[in-house]
């Protein structure tokens, strides 16, 4: 799987894609990521990404010609499954929407800066528009980032124990149960004595009750689908 980001800060994902499962996923050869600097593509001297807004107000916008130049340019050596743009008022990620994307072979992703880009980027070339959260962040990197590393963990062969990622929370609409490692005894607090019975099939329930309980408790929203059954 491939993703091509495009930014004006690119040196901002360098560091939080290349350690740890992304970094293997890479050198494994499952995840390729190519940044592509914005400014490569802005005309003169001072590579000028942003403008004035129409209209008036505080903030800069990000010009459309770059931001065009540098989508075409990509687009004229492969297809993406998406084009998608980081923005708050896009759709909210979560763990069906990562498994989706995980199945894609081509996605680009669009970091904004600034105010944002020129609405009519998103209308010509952009066919997704996610959110990380409600909250405004200053550039889409980050975003981009989390994307990346949400997604690319699901790619198969990723994860060491490929069936790890399937008892995470939210991949059956539940929260993960509590882990413990050792001592078995820590500070007073002993590690529930079923998880030191080697019974599998008891502990798996033991798992399965906590994840209901907790979900029930911390998380009603997602509570309601588990037993809505969607
Ligand atoms: N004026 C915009 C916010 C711009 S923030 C608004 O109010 O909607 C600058 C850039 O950061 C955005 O263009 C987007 O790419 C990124 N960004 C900010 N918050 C984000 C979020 N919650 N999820 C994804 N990207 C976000």
């Amino acid at each position: 799987m491939r993703f091509d980001i495009i930014s004006v800060l690119p040196e901002l994902l360098e560091s939080p894609l290349n350690h740890s499962i992304m970094k293997r996923a890479k050198d494994k050869g499952l995840l390729e990521v190519y940044l592509h600097n914005l400014r490569d593509y802005a005309p003169g001297k001072h590579r000028q990404v942003d403008d004035y807004q129409f209209g008036g107000g505080a903030g800069m916008v990000m010009k459309p010609e770059p931001i065009s130049d540098c989508i075409e340019h990509l687009m004229a050596e492969r297809s993406y499954d998406e084009i998608i743009y980081t923005s708050p008022d896009g759709q909210r990620l979560d763990q069906a929407l990562c498994n989706r994307l995980s199945m894609k072979q081509n996605l680009l992703v669009l970091c904004g800066h600034y105010k944002g880009v020129d609405e009519r980027i998103r209308q010509k070339y952009v066919t997704m528009e996610i959110s990380i959260g409600d909250y405004v962040l200053s550039g889409g990197e980050l975003a981009a980032a989390v994307l990346v590393d949400s997604v690319g963990r699901l790619i198969p062969g990723v994860l060491n124990d490929e069936t790890s990622a399937l008892f995470d929370s939210f991949q059956d609409n539940l929260l993960a149960p509590p882990v413990y490692t050792r001592p078995a005894v820590w500070e007073g607090m002993s590690v529930p004595e079923i998880l030191l019975s080697g019974n599998d099939k008891l502990i798996d329930e033991w798992r399965h009750e906590q994840s209901l309980a907790r979900t029930r408790e911390r998380r009603p929203d997602i509570w309601e689908k588990y037993v809505g059954g969607d």
